[in-house]
């Protein structure tokens, strides 16, 4: 174990605790668990230059500011997750006229999610608790994550997502020899299965945001961010920056929350000098965090999830208390996009910045778009839109706004 982590503290009632003393939420009142460490002592003994020189380009090249790192270093795809590119987006900074809009490409890690980061951390705790099978509820990205990170290993994966999950996810799944139960209700009947089935057979549970180390896994995209623009700057002049705005699409919340906490500890630790504002864009068919975030509390109703943006469709956050706090913190803001809006997105994004993203990750750019026709970004910022996933793994969604091929039999029928 990492001897910087000091341990845990409750979301809700700020109770802290030692790393083994807890598991998943706090024992009091089952608030989310969020991990802490000596950043004082850290920022002290460790030197941010000698961290950005490290050769290695993974997710592990910052084991002080993680829980646990895998003991194996072969190279494989849970010892090289992470460092996926971070690159500008001249079309989409003309026609919305921003200075620098740069697109961090997790569509690009193994499994083609985000989830791989969150993924990668969970695994690498139940090998240090020896524990060989990891559960898991979600909606696609997160149990395709697991499934292709225990490939190959001694762990298996077992997995309960909602009847409606598409094709690709399911596949990405079963095709590494997880065990997939498809359950006859939403993701949130789902959840409530995985965490009872971990009770009852003694498995690790991965879900979102109820394990604290998924949290940890995800706050490094927001160290490579730091660092690769810092890297990209003409005259490198620190090894950290952090940009103006970072956009990231909300379901749980654990993304953005995660991705804050990358920059918080950034700027505990001194590396960078101040935070990005954190704009999170919700489904407008998934409205029970944004409706907490109007009426200014931190308590989520249930509201069934109608979107067909399945990667951030939620009856309720499972980590909605740290999304807000992320939000609030950092003077951003939350905004909601609809289906259509996402469909178009997807497009977008495809046509103008060649990267072919799902449906929920389209939302990122639909909430770029609609920030800056409300002045919430001015025309000399920098944006970081983080996308979160592949747009093949649910084709089904992505055809509708693909539109269709031209059937021909001859080049008569050719109209250049
Ligand atoms: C999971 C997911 C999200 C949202 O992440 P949360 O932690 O649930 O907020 C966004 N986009 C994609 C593609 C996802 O898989
Ligand atoms: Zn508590």
């Amino acid at each position: 174990m990492n001897d910087y982590l000091i341990g845990f503290r409750c979301a809700s009632c700020g109770a802290r605790y030692a790393p083994d003393q807890v598991t998943y939420t706090c024992p009091r009142d089952g608030g989310n668990l969020d991990a802490i460490y000596d950043y004082a002592r850290m920022a002290r003994e460790l030197d941010p230059w000698q961290v950005v020189h490290r050769p290695d380009r993974s997710i592990w090249h910052y084991a002080e500011l993680l829980p646990v790192c895998p003991d194996a270093h072969l190279p494989t795809p849970l010892s090289t997750l992470g460092w996926s590119p971070l690159y500008r987006a001249p079309a989409l900074e003309r026609a919305l006229g921003l200075r620098a809009v740069w697109l961090k490409d997790d569509s690009r890690l193994p499994s083609a999610s985000f989830k791989d980061r969150a993924s990668a951390m969970v695994i690498a705790r139940a090998q240090a608790l020896g524990i060989k099978t990891i559960c898991v509820a979600s909606t696609g990205n997160a149990a395709a994550a697991l499934a292709a990170l225990c490939a190959g290993s001694d762990l298996q994966a077992v997995i309960f997502v909602p009847e409606h999950t598409p094709e690709g996810k399911l596949v990405g799944m079963l095709i590494h020899g997880a065990r997939v139960y498809l359950v006859h209700g939403s993701y949130n009947d789902a959840v409530a299965l995985a965490k009872e089935a971990c009770r009852v057979f003694g498995w690790y549970n991965r879900s979102t945001g109820f394990n604290p180390y998924t949290r940890e896994g995800k706050k490094t995209a927001g160290f490579e961010i730091a660092e690769q623009l810092a890297q990209a700057d003409r005259q490198r002049a620190v090894p950290f920056r952090a940009p103006d705005v970072v956009i990231v699409p909300v379901g749980d919340g654990n993304i953005i929350s995660g991705v804050y906490k990358g920059f918080d500890e950034l700027r505990m630790l001194g590396w960078v000098d101040r935070l990005p504002r954190f704009i999170g864009v919700t489904a407008a068919l998934s409205p029970s965090l944004y409706r907490a975030w109007q009426r200014g509390d931190e308590t989520f109703e249930t509201i069934p999830s109608r979107t067909i943006a399945g990667g951030i469709g939620t009856d309720r956050p499972c980590d909605g208390v740290m999304a807000l706090r992320a939000v609030r913190n950092s003077g951003g803001v939350l905004i909601e996009a609809s289906d259509e809006e996402m469909l178009d997105g997807v497009r977008v994004l495809a046509e103008s910045a060649g990267v072919f993203v799902e449906l929920s990750c389209a939302a990122a750019y639909v909430g770029l778009v609609k920030a800056r026709q409300m002045g919430l970004i001015a025309p000399d910022e920098e944006v970081v839109l983080q996308l979160t996933g592949s747009g093949f793994k649910d084709l089904r969604a992505a055809l509708r706004a693909a539109g269709q091929p031209i059937p021909i039999r001859s080049l008569a029928d050719v109209h250049p």
